[in-house]
């Protein structure tokens, strides 16, 4: 084993270095994981220009950044490896949000909710480095027919099956994705596997809604770009048209936006459900027609994280449900990390995703 290794080391808005640095030292209930692959996430780009919502609860640099990672079993601390969980070379996906399994809270089995939990690339240090320590409990192990780079988009999976299952698809329903992001394209995925009879996307990229037609989306449909072929000016008039009034029975909005957010509830019918998962600004506030939400038996709900739903993101994957292949686009070198989260951001060459491999 090496005694060092290469790091991109986040000290504060766009000051990150590639660094020679210690290798970590693992503890009695750790795992020493090489990192293979390492997503390149829209939180990671936040932080790293300093307009995180999450950076207030979560402080500032030295932090290597990074989340959405897998790689291969390394080291293994004592008690893992009493209990024969791991063998050096396993290939693993690590849950980046580590719970304390002990709070009140944890208990009930709202994991995502712990009062305790450290979230690596967040809090503790992530994947954009040749190796990382995660506690025991975080590491599943991957299918073997699914790669290392397919499985660093297991954490948004799981994010996005929590979500959609909120939205309790029935057979045949009409659904509605607004935001077509690589989320947003897992969830079309997700939704037409769950047997929604036709899943429509909006968004106002093309290339990204094409993505979305791809990938299962029933019709595609761009609000923004009047040159669009997708173009459509009314939406709610179109979802009315479309339903012969009925509305859709349920929306989920992979975005942070607010007007997205509203547009969910005035397209959505009777007991629909309108499920709200991207992060909006902390002054985001949703105006909601209250009567007739309440003369349509609407819910509204909210998602957070992927409590229990990593078995259920993996199962997706390898038996061919989700296709996330599609969605991976582009591919860094650790020392290019900097100039990745720019291109990114700047959603340079029709990014969906782009992955780090160290
Ligand atoms: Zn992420
Ligand atoms: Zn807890």
């Amino acid at each position: 084993m090496p005694k060092t290794m290469k790091a991109q080391i986040f000290y504060e808005p766009e000051n990150m270095k590639l660094e020679e640095v210690p290798v970590p030292e693992i503890g009695v209930d750790e795992v020493l994981v090489q990192v293979k692959a390492c997503g390149i996430c829209g939180s990671d780009i936040a932080y790293y220009y300093g307009d995180s919502s999450l950076e207030t609860e979560t402080g500032k640099g030295p932090l290597i950044l990074g989340h959405e990672f897998s790689g291969e079993v390394v080291e293994i601390g004592s008690i893992p490896e009493q209990k024969g969980l791991f063998k050096p070379g396993a290939r693993v996906v690590i849950d980046p949000l580590q719970y304390c399994y002990a709070c009140e809270i944890c208990k009930k089995g709202e994991f995502n909710l712990c009062e305790n939990k450290n979230v690596l690339g967040v809090s503790h240090n992530g994947g954009f480095a040749e190796y990382c320590a995660s506690h025991y409990t975080g590491l599943h192990k991957i299918p073997d027919n699914v790669s290392y780079v397919e499985a660093a988009m297991t954490e948004p999976l799981a994010d996005a099956v929590y979500a959609v299952q909120k939205m309790s698809v029935k057979l045949g329903d009409f659904c509605v994705v607004i935001g077509p992001g690589a989320i947003g394209i897992m969830m079309v995925q997700l939704i037409k596997s769950s047997g929604a009879g036709t899943v429509v996307l909006v968004g106002t990229r093309d290339y990204r809604l094409e993505v979305g037609k791809d990938s299962g989306a029933d019709m595609i449909i761009n609000t923004a770009d009047e040159n669009s072929p997708y173009y459509v000016a009314d939406l709610k008039a179109k979802i009315e048209e479309l339903t012969d009034g009925k509305f859709a029975d349920a929306v989920i909005t992979p975005t942070g936006s607010v007007e997205a957010m509203e547009m969910a509830l005035e397209i959505s019918g009777r007991r629909s459900r309108i499920v709200y998962f991207g992060l909006p600004s902390d002054e985001a506030v949703i105006r909601v027609h209250a009567l007739s939400a309440i003369f349509w038996d609407k819910s509204i709900l909210f998602s957070w994280l992927a409590p229990l739903t990593w078995p259920t993101a993996l199962k997706a994957i390898a038996t061919g449900l989700v296709d996330v292949k599609k969605l991976h686009t582009h591919t860094f070198k650790l020392e290019d990390l900097a100039q990745g989260i720019a291109d990114v951001k700047a959603r340079k060459g029709n990014v969906m995703k782009a992955i780090v491999e160290p």
